[in-house]
């Protein structure tokens, strides 16, 4: 798409620091990261979020990520990582050019997860049933 920064990172027009990269997919450096290592993994086509990426590119997506995780904990020690998607405005997603976002994480980062919520359980047994049923 024209007017996209990470379709022109993906072709070259921009530049990226570049971790890896094939015909289809590109891992570069995430330029703000919440921590050292913090990577981004595109697809080079674009697709405006996750839910629009084909089934058939998903596994190389996702593949790619979890490699590039493995490699950089094989390489800096790091303890473990994230992969995170944000999929929607609503969700954070900023750059509307789906991406995986692998980012390293040590025991004591200062990174927190979400809070919890109480959700009352007639809400949750609706809602497993209602996708119990679009999933079947
Ligand atoms: P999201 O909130 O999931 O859309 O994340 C977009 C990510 O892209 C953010 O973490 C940004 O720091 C990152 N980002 C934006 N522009 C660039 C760029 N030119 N090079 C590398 N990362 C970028
Ligand atoms: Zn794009």
């Amino acid at each position: 798409m024209d007017d996209c920064i990470f379709c022109k990172i993906g072709s070259g027009e921009l530049p990226s620091t570049k971790l890896y990269e094939d015909d289809r997919f590109l891992a570069f450096l995430d330029i703000q990261p919440v921590s050292l290592g913090h990577a981004l993994v595109i697809p080079k086509e674009h697709y405006q979020d996750i839910s629009q990426v084909p089934e058939g590119l998903l596994g190389g997506l996702f593949g790619l990520a979890r490699c590039l995780g493995d490699e950089t904990i094989a390489e800096t020690g790091a303890a473990g990582f994230n992969i995170v998607v944000n999929r929607g405005v609503a969700a954070g997603q900023v750059v509307m050019h789906a991406h995986v976002h692998v980012i390293p994480r040590e025991p004591d980062d200062g990174l927190k997860h979400w809070p919890k919520k109480d959700i009352p359980e007639e809400d949750r047994e609706r809602l497993a049933a209602a996708l119990r049923d679009r999933l079947g």
